[in-house]
């Protein structure tokens, strides 16, 4: 098949690779429909770390992306939930669902996962490959792979693998409850699902915060409060008699947009942080201890998400529209990654189709 694989940083190749094939009876084979971009995969792109894959370092040719949709063309002996013909959705990574992790509801801690075998994520590592592919493997279906239900788009369906999941996920962990201020650090399009999230789940103001343009105007579009990074404290200190707000999802992962999450919160408050953090990153201790803040940084188990998620999306409550700004096919897809990059052309976010 043809793929687009990574040869090491800045060096995707579209090419051929080994057509994957069902290695254990839990697993399906996909063709796949659209795989998006993640920001995390710019971590790649750069030659950075993702746990504990060192992209600066040669490693074996694999191919990207996790956050894929497609329709089940083969099904492993064991694969009860799915059959021949159904269209699918693929949580970014999963849990084999049998470990003590997973049967906890704790897919993203599956200790396959703690291992370096398949369980955490598709497309960053050669450990499970990736959906910028015509075809992929997906082990452990039944869990970490839904049928896309009625009422979902296609582009929400992505969504739900991954940029969705997350951000959801940065809201719940932020402690976030009807009525709270929230504000979400990095419109990106796991920022920008993180606001719309929050104003689902009944916030009362969603500050969105982001150097970009074309970024504060989609959040404003959903109903947030558009802010630059340099007149955002001043705003919610203002806003809220000098308190700060009830709750922060950082969307960045650097050391002075974690120190600004600190910041803005009132004492007491929660934040999550859901940037992917580089090796030597600081984190304020000394503000979160004498502000008595609650602090969660973690991975998302997207489907663990879903139960709640989808019908929210399913009632108009999250839409997540406009998100995808650009459309590449598989061949172009090093282009597509050079784009999102760059931020080039008010790009949010890019769809690649096979
Ligand atoms: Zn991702
Ligand atoms: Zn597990």
């Amino acid at each position: 098949m043809k793929a687009l694989v990574f040869n090491g940083p800045k060096d995707l190749r579209y090419e051929s690779f080994a057509d994957p094939k069902i290695s254990k009876d839990s697993s399906l084979i996909i063709q796949v429909k659209n795989c998006s971009i993640c920001g995390s995969d710019l971590h790649m792109y750069h030659g950075d770390r993702i746990g504990p894959f060192d992209y600066s370092k040669p490693m074996d040719h694999f191919c990207t992306g996790h956050e894929t949709i497609g329709e089940v063309v083969e099904v492993g002996k064991a694969v009860t939930a799915h059959k021949v013909g159904d269209r699918i959705l693929v949580a970014g990574g999963s849990g084999c669902g049998v470990c003590k992790h997973c049967r906890r509801g704790e897919l993203s801690l599956c200790e396959g996962g703690s291992r370096g075998q398949p369980a955490i994520a598709y497309g960053v590592s050669p450990v499970l490959q990736g959906g910028h592919a015509e075809y992929m493997e997906v082990p452990f279906a039944d869990i970490g792979a839904a049928t896309i239900p009625d009422g979902v788009t296609d582009e929400q369906a992505i969504l739900l693998t991954d940029a969705l999941g997350t951000g959801y996920y940065g809201v719940k962990m932020a402690n976030v409850k009807p009525g709270d201020s929230v504000a979400v650090i990095g419109q990106g399009p796991v920022g920008l699902m993180a606001a719309e999230a929050a104003m689902a789940v009944g916030a009362s103001r969603v500050y969105c915060i982001d150097m970009q343009d074309s970024r504060l105007k989609l959040a404003a579009k959903f109903g947030g409060i558009p802010l630059k990074p340099d007149e955002a404290l001043q705003r919610i200190k203002e806003d809220t008699n000098g308190l700060g707000v009830d709750a922060v999802v950082e969307a960045v992962g650097v050391g002075p947009t974690l120190k600004q999450a600190t910041m803005m919160l009132r004492f007491g408050g929660s934040m999550s942080i859901l940037g992917i953090l580089q090796k030597g990153t600081e984190l304020p201790v000394r503000i979160m201890q004498t502000k008595c803040l609650r602090v969660h940084a973690g991975i998302s188990g997207i489907a663990n998400l879903w139960e709640e998620l989808i019908p929210l999306v399913q009632g108009g409550r999250i839409k997540g529209e406009g998100i995808f700004t650009h459309h590449f096919s598989l061949s172009e897809g090093a282009e597509a990654f050079r784009l999102f990059e760059s931020r080039e052309d008010g790009v949010i976010k890019t769809l690649i189709t096979p």
